[in-house]
């Protein structure tokens, strides 16, 4: 399978900061090793398409849903896990009506989980908002954004469109990946979000030749927390096609994950997570639910299923195997 080619889009704030770091250029400018298929690669790494009851909504766990109005983002991280889609088409009006429904029909779902692309570039994020506001079961809303790293100015016209009184309480999640991309420009965007009452969290991802060490990570978690933004999840890179180049190995991930452990304060540590290829869910990448096998790992889904996960970024297929005949 060859991987899609994604277009190339820097915001012109990511193109100046890109001149003054290279770990933000390694982000954002597009690579020829993009084209190279590997054959673990995934169109769809987690399975979103396993879990879609309706086109741009997810429903993998029961208490809350993924929803996906736009596919679009202010630049394109050519390590996208969601590269085969980014640039595309998002929900139309009509299924986002039907998207609200299936939410207003269940109570059970607690929290709904704006994704995408970039939710925060989407002209129906307020009306959005307001009418998950409206539907009673629903604790919080959580927004996946980059905006204010991609595109800080526009993340603050954003901001000032959220209203200040809401029922239920609003979560960014804000997705950095490296010290040098909170720039004055961006802390002064999550200041944006947090004077408006936001609570904000980071995810992170994993890259090779970005920040796959662990100076380089605490120096990102201390500035975050430093800037109110308490960091969540540190994600091993998943397998999208085209991104092979950034992959790191699980051992090292790891290695990196327990050298925080040693060093950081608890409040800026994230949890090293592993997204079980074909949809099983996120798992913690520790010992816990990830162990080493003879040719690499074996990841058990929070469903008590196992997944072997390849040892190297270049290794095998992962493949379904039997559990474990004891433990
Ligand atoms: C990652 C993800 C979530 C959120 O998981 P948390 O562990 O709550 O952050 C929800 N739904 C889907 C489909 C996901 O991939
Ligand atoms: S902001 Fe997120 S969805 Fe958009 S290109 Fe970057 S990683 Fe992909």
């Amino acid at each position: 399978m060859t991987p899609r080619d994604l277009p190339e889009l820097i915001s012109p704030h990511l193109r100046a900061l890109a001149e003054r770091s290279e770990p933000v250029a390694r982000q954002f400018a597009p690579d020829a090793r993009e084209a190279v298929a590997t054959p673990d690669d995934r169109d769809d790494p987690i399975g979103d398409a396993a879990h879609s009851p309706l086109p741009g909504l997810v429903h993998r766990y029961p208490d809350r849903v993924l929803l996906l109005p736009t596919l679009g983002c202010a630049s394109h991280c050519r390590f996208c896990f969601r590269r085969d889609r980014v640039g595309a088409k998002g929900m139309s009006d009509a299924e986002i009506d039907d998207a609200l429904d299936y939410v207003a029909d269940r109570p059970e779902i607690r929290e709904v989980i704006l994704s995408g692309g970039d939710p925060l570039t989407d002209p129906r994020l307020e009306t959005l908002l307001a009418r998950l506001d409206a539907i009673d079961a629903i604790d919080w809303v959580r927004i996946h954004t980059r905006l204010a790293v991609h595109d800080p100015k526009r993340a603050i016209r954003v901001a000032a469109t959220l209203p200040d009184v809401r029922r239920a309480a609003l979560w960014v999640a804000l997705h950095v990946n490296h010290a040098d991309e909170l720039t004055p420009e961006t802390r002064a965007a999550i200041r944006a979000f947090q004077a408006k009452g936001a609570f904000l969290v980071s995810q992170t991802v994993l890259l090779k030749g970005v920040n796959d060490d662990a100076d380089t990570l605490a120096a990102l978690f201390r500035a975050l927390v430093g800037a109110g933004v308490k960091p969540y999840y540190l994600h091993h890179p998943d397998r999208a096609a085209g991104t092979e180049h950034y992959r790191v190995p699980l051992a090292k991930g790891r290695a990196i994950a327990e050298a925080l452990r040693a060093t950081l304060s608890g409040i800026a540590q994230p949890t090293y997570v592993l997204d079980i290829p074909g949809g099983h869910g996120k798992v913690w990448a520790t010992d816990a639910f990830v162990t080493p096998s003879a040719n690499g790992w074996i990841a058990r889904a929070t469903d008590g299923s196992h997944h072997a996960y390849p040892a190297d970024p270049e290794t095998a297929m992962v493949t379904e195997v039997a559990p474990a005949e004891t433990k």
